[in-house]
């Protein structure tokens, strides 16, 4: 909220200082700076006083002191009245809930705002790895599924970020790697009422994934809280009615504000309110639904006590949409009266690492396993490193097992070893490697080339099918090399920046991406204005005479008849608006053919270019050696010359 006092963010800065101290704001220079933002934010402070005590009018402690020693004082009290905290969590009040609602609430337009709260997000989030999510987007009568205005991310002190992702894009901009990387990570859960909607709306609007996310219904209906007997699901499960009877805190949902414009110029200090508000809520509902205590920063505690707890209640809860309540039973395995004892949670694809088996484990080990949905990660290993020989015993290349045996089975082949796995090929192979250091020689590791995890990784196409699949044959063999291997998230994060260079190459060469739908249909504009003007008249009988005449000569028209039959209103009314359009093209065809125009040399300006992209974008730490972005083309240009004659696939 602090940041709405001035465009600066002197209220950040300032309030920070003494609220939670992050140690990058103690630099020499920062000090400078804040004591600058003091003294420039006493001048306003007689104007802004009253502002300043409207948007704070949910904290307790004043910020309008401006002592900063004294705030420091009771900060630091704070941090060693642990226990009471916990005691307090138990007590029918809830005196934490409010410590949470009145966290700071930065609004974030620009990247760098993002890189200066994003260390201290991180601090937060190494302990206890939950986010309460919420989105507003402005609705717009007629436009379907209007892209998200405003993103709120709430860490476990009720800290809360309003990001505004239209400004965060701006000019095409990509939202920053560390954003897109606490999203996609399924070891931070994402809690409040819809939150599996909030990430379809990001995945479809910005291409950014969401992975972790909990809906905090069903863990209302786990906990027992909500009795579905009793109440309407329709009001019984809204994060108001949840808030009001859970946490005993009335939330503000006024029409007004709900409906308001989350893309003006400057937000209200109500409207950030009311949206920070939404997430922190969630974040207090889930430490409460869990039970899990509030602990004032500082304590003791690396990782939350009790969150393997946490992941065993959540399993099988991670990023399955809310299904409603008219179901058979949400009742817990063990006592729930009666005969509906069958569990009905959603299913979760286990991929072996569920938390439930490891609970043995080191629980800050458990902390970022994801839950086990979304991909389909590998099981098997990607690169088994077995070797083929040439006949004199020149190393060729490495391959699967399962290539090396066909070799055995053949009879081509020869074993020349278990471990590694080679075999000697009976025949001169077509092609020998250049050098000893050969992309296809050197082993591979099965890690992600970009972090270095060793679970759960899939294959990644540096250049993405939908190109690739159009180059000619002479660029199609060994593509192995620009498969790679990369976990979940960073898969997630990479495809997110693909989604761009894909978008600006689409700019670049008037080759629009879309689905069939709005791309190789196109809707005709008169065949719309028949059948709306058919419908209107079947279904409006107050129709002005003159505006019915109107409608009907539209229909004439169209027809070509001086009459209008009830067949043909009938007929208008359900017309199929979209006709094909013939000069569609995929975008991938369109924009490979661009390329290849320059010849086989300008066609791997293209490979060069998504292969670069991808070491910019990600900055891979692992890439196997003699990865290149200009593998083999020095090769097929030796080979095939500048000139060939390029054919697409
Ligand atoms: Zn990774």
């Amino acid at each position: 909220m602090d940041v709405l006092l001035g465009k600066d963010h002197v209220g950040l800065r300032l309030c920070w200082l003494y609220h939670y101290k992050p140690p990058y704001l103690v630099s020499s220079k920062q000090q400078t700076t804040v004591a600058v933002t003091v003294a420039s934010l006493l001048g306003i402070a007689a104007g802004g006083l009253i502002f300043w005590k409207l948007i704070r009018r949910q904290k307790h402690k004043s910020c309008v002191a401006l002592n900063l020693g004294r705030a420091v004082q009771e900060r630091e009290k704070e941090d060693t009245s642990e226990e009471n905290f916990l005691s307090l969590h138990s007590s029918s009040t809830i005196p934490w809930v409010e410590k949470i609602l009145g966290a700071e609430v930065v609004v974030i337009s620009e990247a760098e705002q993002w890189n200066e709260v994003e260390p201290f997000i991180q601090k937060v989030l190494v302990r206890c790895p939950v986010l309460g999510i919420d989105c507003e987007w402005v609705s717009v009568k007629g436009k379907k599924d209007p892209p998200v205005s405003i993103l709120q991310l709430a860490v476990y002190s009720g800290f809360c970020t309003i990001l505004r992702l239209p400004q965060l894009t701006r000019g095409g901009q990509v939202l920053p790697k560390t954003l897109l990387d606490i999203l996609a990570d399924g070891g931070i859960l994402k809690v409040g009422v819809g939150c599996w909607e909030d990430a379809c709306k990001l995945l479809h609007g910005y291409g950014v994934t969401v992975k972790g996310s909990v809906d905090l219904r069903y863990l209302a209906i786990r906990q027992k809280y909500v009795s579905f007997q009793e109440s309407p699901p329709q009001n019984g499960l809204s994060l108001k009615a949840l808030s009001e009877s859970i946490l005993r805190y009335q939330l503000d949902k006024s029409f007004h504000l709900r409906c308001s414009n989350w893309e003006e110029e400057e937000l209200t200090p109500e409207q950030v309110a009311y949206a920070a508000r939404d997430a922190q809520v969630s974040v207090a509902l889930f430490l409460h639904l869990l039970n899990l205590p509030f602990l004032p920063a500082g304590s003791k505690y690396a990782l939350l006590p009790g969150w393997e707890k946490v992941l065993k209640m959540c399993q099988g809860l991670a990023d399955v949409p809310f299904k409603g309540i008219n179901r058979s039973s949400f009742g817990d395995d063990e006592n729930t009266g009666g005969p509906e004892k069958k569990r009905n949670f959603p299913k979760s694809v286990n991929d072996g690492h569920s938390p439930v088996n490891q609970q043995s484990k080191d629980p800050r080990k458990l902390k970022r396993k994801p839950l086990g949905i979304g991909y389909s990660v590998r099981k098997s290993p990607l690169y088994d490193n077995c070797f083929l020989h040439a006949p004199d015993g020149q190393p060729l290349c490495t391959c699967d097992r399962k290539k090396a045996q066909w070799y055995l089975d053949k009879g081509i082949g020869e074993l020349v070893s278990m471990d590694p796995f080679i075999v000697k090929l009976q025949f001169e192979p077509s092609g020998r490697p250049e050098s000893k250091v050969d992309y296809y020689l050197s082993v591979k590791e099965n890690l992600c080339v970009v972090c270095g995890k060793r679970e759960s990784y899939i294959r990644k196409n540096i250049v993405p099918h939908e190109y690739r699949k159009h180059f000619p044959i002479q660029m199609k063999d060994h593509n192995s090399h620009d498969v790679l291997l990369l976990c979940t998230s960073c898969h997630a994060i990479s495809n997110y920046y693909d989604n761009h260079l894909k978008q600006q190459l689409a700019e670049e060469f008037g080759a629009p991406i879309g689905c069939e739908e709005g791309v190789r249909l196109l809707e005709d504009p008169i065949r719309r204005q028949v059948r709306s003007g058919a419908r209107a008249l079947l279904n409006a009988d107050s129709l002005p005479n003159a505006r019915k005449e109107e409608l009907l000569q539209v229909i004439k028209d169209y027809f070509d008849s001086v009459t209008v039959s009830p067949e043909m209103l009938q007929e208008a009314a359900g017309l199929e608006t979209r006709i094909c359009n013939e000069n569609y093209m995929p975008h991938g065809l369109k924009v490979v053919q661009c390329f290849s125009r320059g010849g086989l040399r300008s066609l791997m300006q293209l490979e060069r270019r998504w292969r670069q992209h991808f070491l910019d974008v990600m900055q891979p730490r692992y890439l196997p050696m003699q990865w290149s972005v200009s593998h083999n083309h020095e090769k097929l240009i030796q080979k095939y010359g500048e000139d060939l004659q390029v054919e697409l696939s």
